[in-house]
């Protein structure tokens, strides 16, 4: 095992990158926004999901253990909207809770599924909104004990007057805030227009549960406060989010978890993608980080120079006497590879690191072969690498996810009686060399011809 490297990642908090420094030394704990499971995940989305996952990947490499935890959002408006339209008016509370149940279990596999495929390692802790309800009620029960939360009409509100720091990581002019602007919409009376909800009084035609505000559900920014605070604790290393939550969801959120606890919540804010604020760019790992997953060529250079390093080298040292020592050459690049992925997650400059370690061990061994002791060692930096970037030998797995997630759409094209769907996606399979067995009990074997 390598040891603890320290990392520095660019905290939107400060503006600037920072060592992070773990609350429990050698382990992080890590919350990152997860999807709301009311359609299939979009580029954008997974462009996050991979980011994070290259940040977690990263400490793990460099020695700290992570707990990771991603909520799934299984109760939200556009969910509720979805997955209410063909509900009969007359339904109760327990079968409009079903339908919404059957649309996010739906969309929560896809969602997994997409995590699989792209080689995602999966988190600790995937908590679901609708299973955490308790946990909210309590959160929002405390923020009105400490004033700064008001009922209104069967709806609870964040009295963000009550909270100076308010707008502090979006950097926002709390004097110059435009009523209404950026902020929930909603049809209820606040006491400023500023003001976001914590937990919405159920209108007519939505699932509910019960609460001592009456019949209800909580709002979204709520559910990662509560969510986060369940299984993470009253103090995280790193929350991370796509560039778009900054505001109003992690503000919020800040305001939900500071106001309860006292005391900061999160150290580290973590966005990895292009943000403007005032004309200056905050980060820049993501769009370099893509364009390595589309370099198909470097994918490939490391695979064949892999495998000359897999097969047999020389058994002499001897004839390294006057030539460079590999293994120095190695070490180098090791550590110019580290200081890279320490600073911000710098990838351009580690793989650069990697590609001339590269360039350098293949031209000596075109020379005099490298030992086996030295091939061992080289590899051993390539799995280190690789266990960041998680992309070169994992072509059979991304295969397998993929096979999967067609069968599972062919099982409900049949369900849902769509043949010509079922059959399309059958001989999608078969032109991959995939080759299907249905059995008598209804599940499926695959295997490949
Ligand atoms: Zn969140």
């Amino acid at each position: 095992m390598s040891p603890l490297r320290p990392i520095s990642l660019h905290n939107t908090l400060t503006r600037t990158v920072d060592p992070v420094v773990p609350l429990v030394p050698g382990e992080i704990s890590m919350y990152t926004c997860g999807p709301t499971v009311y359609n299939f995940a979009h580029i954008g989305n997974l462009k996050t999901y991979l980011f994070q996952d290259l940040m977690k990947r990263t400490f793990l490499a460099a020695g700290y253990k992570v707990r990771h935890c991603m909520n799934i959002t299984d109760v939200e408006d556009k969910i509720i909207r979805d997955s209410q339209k063909d509900v009969p008016a007359t339904a109760g509370n327990e079968a409009r809770h079903q339908a919404m149940a059957a649309l996010t279990t739906r969309f929560t596999a896809a969602f997994l599924e997409d995590l699989a495929a792209l080689a995602i390692l999966p988190p600790t802790y995937t908590p679901r909104a609708t299973e955490c309800i308790p946990g909210m009620i309590s959160l929002i029960q405390e923020l009105e004990r400490r004033g700064l939360a008001y009922p209104r009409d069967g709806s609870v509100y964040y009295r963000i007057a009550g909270l100076p720091q308010y707008g502090r990581l979006a950097r926002l002019d709390r004097q110059g805030m435009k009523a209404g602007a950026s902020v929930d919409a909603d049809e209820y009376e606040r006491d400023s227009m500023q003001d976001f909800v914590l937990w919405k009084a159920t209108k007519p035609g939505e699932p509910w549960w019960d609460s001592p505000w009456g019949h209800g559900r909580p709002g979204w920014h709520i559910e990662c406060s509560a969510m986060g605070m369940e299984l993470l604790g009253e103090r995280i290393d790193i929350h991370s989010g796509g560039v778009d939550l900054v505001f109003p969801h992690h503000e919020n959120e800040i305001a939900q978890s500071e106001g309860c606890l006292g005391h900061t919540w999160v150290n580290s804010w973590v966005h990895g993608e292009f943000l403007l604020v005032d004309g200056e760019k905050m980060s820049k790992s993501l769009g370099n980080f893509d364009s390595l997953h589309a370099s198909e060529q470097a994918l490939k250079r490391i695979r064949v120079f892999r495998k000359r390093m897999e097969e047999d080298g020389s058994t002499g040292q001897g004839a390294w006497k006057e030539a460079i020592d590999p293994l120095a050459r190695l070490a180098a690049a090791r550590e110019a590879f580290w200081t890279a992925m320490a600073d911000d997650l710098n990838t351009p400059e580690a793989l650069a690191a990697l590609f001339t370690a590269i360039t350098d061990l293949n031209a000596q061994d075109d020379r005099i072969a490298l030992t086996r002791a030295e091939r061992d060692a080289v590899l051993g930096f390539l799995d280190e690498t690789d266990a960041i970037f998680g992309c070169w030998p994992h072509e059979e797995l991304q295969a397998d996810a993929t096979v999967t997630a067609l069968i599972e759409q062919r099982r409900q094209a049949k369900a849902a009686r769509d043949w010509a769907r079922a059959d399309q996606v059958r001989d999608q399979l078969k032109a991959m060399g995939v080759i299907l067995e249905d059995r008598k009990d209804g599940t499926v074997s695959w295997r490949r011809a």
